[in-house]
C-alpha cells in the first residue's frame, strides 16, 4: 500500500501554524472575492474559502455580481479594490460569464494583490525564474504536499496531464524552476500510457476518470489534482485509487489530497502578501 500524502492533515498543521501568527496581528489581512453569477461549484468554493478565512480571522468580503454585469463595472470595482489600502488580496472566482473577458479582468487586478498569482507579472515572475509576489495556489499546494512527505522534485522526470492556466502551466514552470525534467501532456497527446509510465512524478489535473493502474510504474509519486463527481454522485480524482494506490510509492487521495492545499495555500498567499505591502509601507 502507497504512502498517503495526506493534504488535510498538513492544511491543519499550515492553518494552525498560520492562526497563532494571526493571533498576534492589531489588524487582520483582507480578502476580497469577486463572484459572479450563479454557478453551484464557484459559490461552494468561494464560500469554503470564506469559512477557512473566518476561522483565522482573516477578513473575507465576498462581492457578488449577477451574470449580466458588465466588463466595465468590474474593472471599476477592481480598480476601487486596488487602491482601497485596507484591501490586501483580490480574488475573481473564475469561470465568467462569456460576455466578459476573463483575462482583462484578471490583468487589471494589481499583481501585489493578486492572490491566485494569475496576473501576467507574476506568471512572466514565474516563467523567466524570478520569483513572484504569490504562487498559483494549487501548484504552490502540491509543493507543499510533496515537501512534507520528503520528496524532491529535482532531477525527477515529473509528467503533467492538463495544461490549465490554473494548474498544469504553472505548474510546468515551477517544477523546471526546481530542476525537475518536465513532460506535458494534453487532450491531443498520443501515446499517453507510453509517457505516464515514465513518470517518477504524475500529477494528473483532467476531471475525468483517466489514470489506470497499467499506467503509474511502481516506484511512482502520484499526484490526483482532478475532482469530479461520479455516476453515483461520489467526489472522486481522474486516477482509480483503489487500484494504483496498491502499487505505488505515494499517492494523494480525492478528496484529502490536493484539494485542502489550494485552501491553504490562498490563506498563506492572502498574509504573504499583506506582509509585503505593510513592509512597503515602512
Ligand atoms: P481544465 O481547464 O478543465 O483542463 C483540463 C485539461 O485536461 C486540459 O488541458 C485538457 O486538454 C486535458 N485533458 C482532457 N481530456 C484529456 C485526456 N483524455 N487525456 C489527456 N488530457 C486531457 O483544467 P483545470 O481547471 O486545471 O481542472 C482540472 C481538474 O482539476 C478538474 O477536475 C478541476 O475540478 C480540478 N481542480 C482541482 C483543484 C484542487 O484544488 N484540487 C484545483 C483546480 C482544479 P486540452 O488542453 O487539450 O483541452
Amino acid at each position: 500500500m502507497a504512502l498517503i500524502l495526506d493534504g488535510k492533515k498538513l492544511r491543519d498543521e499550515l492553518l494552525e501554524k498560520l492562526k497563532s501568527e494571526l493571533d498576534g496581528y492589531s489588524i487582520m489581512p483582507k480578502l476580497v472575492v469577486i463572484l459572479v453569477g450563479d454557478n453551484p461549484a464557484s459559490k461552494l468554493y468561494v464560500n469554503n474559502k470564506q469559512k477557512t478565512a473566518e476561522k483565522l480571522g482573516i477578513i473575507s468580503e465576498v462581492l457578488t455580481y449577477p451574470d449580466s454585469v458588465t466588463e466595465e463595472e468590474l474593472l471599476l470595482k477592481i480598480n476601487e479594490l486596488n487602491s482601497d489600502i485596507s484591501v490586501n488580496a483580490i480574488l475573481v472566482q473564475l469561470p465568467l460569464p462569456k460576455h466578459i473577458n476573463k483575462y482583462k479582468i484578471i490583468n487589471a487586478i494589481s499583481p501585489i494583490k493578486d492572490v491566485d498569482g494569475f496576473t501576467p507579472e507574476n506568471l512572466g515572475k514565474l516563467l523567466s525564474g524570478e520569483i513572484p509576489y504569490v504562487y498559483p495556489c494549487t501548484p504552490k499546494g502540491i509543493f507543499l504536499l510533496l515537501d512534507k512527505y520528503g520528496i524532491s522534485v529535482e532531477g525527477k522526470h515529473v509528467v503533467i496531464v492538463g495544461r490549465s492556466n490554473i494548474v498544469g502551466k504553472p505548474l510546468s514552470a515551477m517544477m523546471l524552476n526546481s530542476n525537475a525534467t518536465v513532460t506535458i501532456c494534453h487532450s491531443h497527446t498520443k501515446n499517453l500510457k507510453e509517457i505516464t509510465k515514465t513518470a517518477d512524478i504524475l500529477v494528473s489535473a483532467v476531471g475525468r476518470d483517466l489514470i489506470k493502474d497499467d499506467m503509474v510504474r511502481n516506484d511512482a509519486v502520484v499526484v490526483d489534482v482532478g475532482i469530479f463527481k461520479d455516476e453515483f454522485g461520489k467526489t472522486r480524482g481522474d486516477v482509480d485509487f483503489a487500484n494504483v494506490s496498491k502499487q505505488v510509492e505515494a499517492i494523494s487521495p480525492v478528496p484529502g489530497g490536493v484539494g485542502p492545499m489550494t485552501i491553504t495555500s490562498l490563506m498563506l498567499n492572502t498574509v504573504e502578501l499583506y506582509k509585503f505591502q505593510n513592509l512597503k509601507k515602512l
